[in-house]
């Protein structure tokens, strides 16, 4: 159950509803949004009286939304979210009509290189930076990122370029750190359910890109968005980037179903990952141009002025420069489903 309150509705009142949550031994989540506050009701519902709780003070409706995951749920919000990354006038908006190219290299590898990257990205007309400072690799031996000195590069890239800048954090304990330097907070596929740091991303105040788990059902990867939620940060991104089947001749199968999929079932922006999603540079393109057009928000891409001089991920980088190349053809099938890039 969802209780909506009303515009401006009185603290007391708020109050008053959520005791009565509690008193029945359900868990009131609120969330004070800009415009209204709502109450999500975790538990067995039951015993809550749907008409004695919208008689109340200030409730301007109740909403019972059956699915497990409640806030992320397309019922307990229509319209698509729009999530602004960066304040002001240049922040980005992801969720609107403009799809978001973000682009740049696996890992941060030294200052020149995340600079100059994303000088060409920019040019590309990218508007996110991408580039891991934590790397999780399979392999305890492989290459595990700058950490701290990786954010500093980020974010005089940044500085440099105007580009937003998206990286990934692995542990719990450096999501006040990563929010320091980054705008979008990344989840990889590997995390998607380690609850502890999702809760902890629940109290940062900038965005989470939320991937796939590599085997989850789109069911527990909006219960894996609904855990950041329900524990206060809403701007929550969804990713596809592949999920593991039989096939092995590309590294995850993308599964571009996914984007109408969670459209129906969710108000929440969607991106794809071509790159991880294939793992092959020579099927990026393809994937970003089907990916457009099955409705996504905005694409993560793989790329650096030297893809084959990549630390991580090389086989799947495409360059810089084929990225100029590729966004004209972006930008045309964009167009054809009534977006742009
Ligand atoms: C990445 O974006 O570099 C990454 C590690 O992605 P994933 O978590 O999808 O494997
Ligand atoms: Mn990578």
């Amino acid at each position: 159950m969802i209780i909506v309150m009303k515009q401006g509705a009185k603290k007391e009142n708020i109050e008053a509803v959520i005791d009565l949550v509690a008193k029945n031994n359900l868990k009131p989540v609120p969330l004070y949004g800009t415009e209204r506050t709502v109450i999500a009701v975790i538990g067995d519902e039951r015993v809550l009286n749907k008409d004695t709780v919208e008689a109340m003070d200030d409730v301007e409706k109740v909403m019972e939304v059956l699915k497990p995951y409640k806030l992320a749920a397309r019922e307990y919000h229509p319209e698509n979210t729009i999530i602004k990354v960066g304040e002001g006038a240049n922040c980005v908006n992801i969720g609107g009509k403009e799809i978001v190219v973000m682009a740049g290299p696996c890992a941060v590898e030294n200052k020149e290189q995340i600079i100059s990257i994303a000088k060409e990205v920019k040019k590309a007309g990218a508007k996110i930076l991408r580039g891991g400072a934590f790397k999780p690799r399979t392999a305890p031996y492989d290459f595990q990122g700058l950490g701290e000195q990786g954010l500093k590069y980020l974010a005089a890239a940044r500085e440099e370029t105007g580009l937003k800048i998206v990286t990934e954090v692995v542990d719990p304990r450096d999501v006040a750190l990563v929010e320091k330097y980054a705008d979008i907070l990344q989840v990889g596929t590997r995390n998607m359910q380690n609850y502890t740091l999702l809760k902890e991303l629940g109290k940062a105040k900038k965005p989470v890109l939320l991937k796939r788990g590599m085997w989850a059902t789109y069911k527990e990867w909006l219960l894996a968005a609904e855990y950041i939620i329900s524990s206060g940060n809403p701007n929550v991104i969804l990713c596809e980037r592949g999920i593991r089947t039989f096939e092995t001749h590309t590294r995850n199968t993308l599964d571009l179903a996914a984007v109408p999929a969670l459209k129906e079932l969710t108000h929440l922006p969607i991106v794809v990952d071509p790159s991880h999603g294939t793992g092959r540079r020579s099927l990026v393109s393809a994937m970003c141009k089907a990916a457009i057009a099955t409705g996504c928000d905005g694409l993560i891409i793989e790329s650096h002025t030297h893809p084959e001089k990549s630390v991580s991920d090389a086989e799947q980088t495409i360059s810089t420069e084929v990225l100029k190349q590729l966004m004209k053809d972006f930008k045309k099938v964009a167009e054809a489903v009534g977006r742009k890039i």
